[in-house]
């Protein structure tokens, strides 16, 4: 039986009540609280319809209420809401810990793996026991109680400290400004950046401009910038930010948090049975072992370096011959690079604006997935949304059956929280009456606006983080798994959760894609191949010196979580030192403190885990470079991928899928060819 998109399938929006919201919450924990303790009670046989099933709509039912009111926080924020939402997060981190310490259910969901009805479970069911015991047993559920207070006391502890550090980070940037009163120093710097320099001064009182150290700011000055002085004091200040060194020593220091860090997420480690903050971190991801992760960086490494080092030559040349600086200084290295891509290519974002209007692009990627795998996307006018601009789509497989739903929401907005991200409002499963609850998704972007009669138009890059999140979404659409902990996005190991969305990135730079959607808005002129070539030309353009740059960080942060030696006070420097003697290829600085401010590993979720950028950028090329053998739109080979990427979601072992897609392991030298760093006939 086909079934029809029904509006009565999704969720409203406009009737949630903000003042109701923490009282359905808490009745709803505490309703979770006694039905699990009547489910434990209730008989002494586990099963999995007797226990895990009535627990799934119990998360389910969780999941639904809290996922709609935190996407309107992210979307729609506004004091009223903000405080809800955060008068919530302690009630639901408080019933998350309560849950993961539950000593009863973890023995409970024991028997039912012991038991001999395990065998006859689906395999999505006994990969939902897998992970529920093993992240119990991350969370400490067997440790006395002593040593359970200690794991709650060195987290709190934990989160209190990156709390702390990203403060310090976010302090000392807003401390510090260059106070420029010579109109002939803002030479190159773009007027929208100096009329936000002349604003904060203005606002201070003072003459001239202030340049703050804010990433938008800091960039525009480092890469346009004629000035060398100008871009050496903010260099200088930027790479000792929250440190002991530089403009503001010493105040906002973050040597010893670091240091804290490091030896609290090593005690935690050692407390659950972990060698290192490493090992612990890897034991739910898809490498397995800190020496997989070393042995991977290498071999991306030996070659990179090598082809980065002539890279940084040909910089150096350049600098000297076109821009007349002898030496290249560290504060030079970004402006000499931008130049150099000018001088090269002859391209800009902005001028390809034009050509990238956004239903246009949205044809062209529904296009894709229609050619690819057989889908088609049919609009549903007249939902109940959070913003009229929001699209809702009913998606249909080739068979024509409706498989999920999609909600767009594509412009900037000042209640919009920044960036790009896909979110999951519901995930895929067999309820507990047999009927099947549908997946659906959103993505979330800030493009500009249309003004008048001028429609959203999108950067190339805009392009690209369209189909990457719509290659989150499709993870989460497509899937056919029937359980809710690993259906769709759920359950996948934090490494490969970027595979699907980067693997789509590829296919917005096809050549027929790319031709189908680019048309001037006005004039209706193609792009061109012209303009497609140089496109593809300036793609790869010092791809080794930014690939050394991110190993040597994933190196670094792999090295300090792998092999922290709580008496070496000095190990964050001296592991940043061998990072850089690694792979550093451009000169730097002294001081030079880049960990002091590197939040995504002190602050952020990538703590022994910033090598998963790369891991997954090698399986998303490497997968595509399949399709490029059997000549791109293969239908066989992209029923395999539904099959092995975008169906299974956390059911199974990305590894073995992987296998199972491409008929080998995932191979980095795809991405060094692709990345022109080494070429066809040397791997
Ligand atoms: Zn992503």
């Amino acid at each position: 039986m086909v079934s029809k998109p029904q509006r009565s399938d999704l969720p409203t929006f406009s009737s949630i009540d903000y003042n109701a919201i923490q009282a359905e919450l808490e009745a709803m924990l505490d309703a979770n609280r006694k039905r699990l303790e009547e489910l434990l009670t209730a008989t002494d046989v586990y099963t999995w319809d007797n226990l895990m099933a009535p627990i799934e709509t119990m998360d389910d039912t969780l999941h639904r209420f809290w996922a709609r009111v935190s996407h309107l926080n992210n979307v729609k924020n506004s004091d009223s809401l903000r405080s809800v939402y955060e008068a919530c997060i302690p009630l639901l981190s408080a019933y998350s810990t309560e849950l993961s310490h539950h000593k009863g259910l973890y023995d409970a969901i024991c028997t039912i793996q012991q038991s001999p009805a395990y065998a006859d479970l689906s395999v999505a069911q006994q990969k939902t026991i897998h992970n529920n015991l093993r992240d119990f047993r991350l969370a400490g559920v067997h440790l006395s109680p002593e040593k359970k207070a200690d794991v709650a006391k060195l987290s709190e502890d934990l989160a209190g400290l990156s709390t702390t550090y990203s403060n310090h980070v976010l302090d000392a940037t807003q401390a510090w400004s260059l106070h420029v009163t010579d109109e002939a120093q803002l030479a190159g710097i773009p007027d929208y950046v100096c009329a936000m320099a002349k604003a904060k001064a203005d606002a201070e009182k003072k003459e001239g401009w202030l340049f703050s150290l804010d990433f938008p700011i800091y960039y525009a000055v480092l890469s346009q910038g004629k000035d060398a002085w100008v871009r050496e004091q903010m260099y200088r200040a930027y790479v000792t930010r929250a440190s002991d060194a530089g403009p503001n020593a010493g105040e906002f220091d973050n040597t010893s948090i670091m240091q804290s860090i490091l030896e609290k997420r090593l005690a935690l480690a050692n407390l659950l049975d972990c060698d290192s903050y490493a090992h612990y971190a890897l034991a739910t991801r898809m490498v397995k072992k800190p020496e997989d992760v070393m042995d991977f960086i290498q071999r991306l490494g030996e070659p990179t370096k090598v082809k980065a080092d002539e890279e940084f030559s040909e910089l150096r040349a350049f600098a000297k011959e076109q821009l007349g600086l002898d030496e290249l200084a560290p504060w030079d290295v970004t402006f000499a690079v931008e130049r150099l891509r000018e001088h090269a290519y002859a391209i800009s974002q902005e001028a390809l604006r034009p050509y990238f209007p956004l239903q246009a692009v949205l044809d062209g990627l529904f296009d894709t997935l229609n050619r690819l795998f057989g889908l088609s996307l049919e609009r549903l006018e007249g939902c109940d949304t959070w913003h009229d601009d929001v699209s809702v789509y009913a998606l249909s497989d080739k068979a024509g059956v409706l498989r999920s739903y999609c909600y767009i929401d594509c412009y900037a907005r000042s209640d919009k929280r920044g960036g790009a991200w896909m979110d999951d409002l519901q995930g895929r499963r067999k309820r507990e009456d047999g009927s099947i609850q549908l997946p659906i998704a959103l993505v979330n972007c800030n493009f500009t606006p249309p003004d008048g009669d001028r429609p959203s138009l999108l950067t190339f890059e805009e392009v690209e983080t369209l189909f990457h999140e719509f290659g989150h979404a499709l993870q989460h659409m497509l899937t056919t798994v029937d359980v809710s902990d690993v259906a769709g996005i759920s359950g996948i190991p934090w490494d490969a959760v970027e595979f699907p969305s980067q693997f789509m990135e590829h296919w917005a730079w096809d050549r027929a894609i790319m031709t189908r959607m680019a048309k001037h808005y006005q004039t209706g002129e193609l792009l061109g191949d012209a303009m497609i070539d140089k496109m593809y030309a300036a793609r790869h353009f010092q791809a080794a010196m930014r690939m050394t740059r991110q190993l040597e960080f994933a190196w670094f942060d792999m090295q300090l979580h792998a092999s922290f030696d709580p008496s070496n006070t000095q190990a964050v420097m001296d592991t940043l030192h061998q990072a850089q003697e690694r792979y550093a290829v451009a000169p730097r600085v002294d001081p030079y403190r880049f960990a002091h401010a590197f939040s995504h590993i002190f602050a952020g979720g990538y703590a022994a885990g910033y090598y998963s950028y790369k891991w997954a950028e090698v399986m998303a090329v490497d997968a595509f470079s399949v399709f490029e053998s059997r000549g791109g739109f293969d239908s066989k080979t992209a029923d395999d991928f539904a099959r092995c990427v975008l169906e299974p979601g956390g059911s199974r072992d990305p590894d073995e899928l992987f296998r199972e897609f491409a008929g080998r392991d995932p191979d980095p030298m795809v991405l060094l060819r692709h990345d022109h760093i080494i070429d066809e006939v040397s791997a």
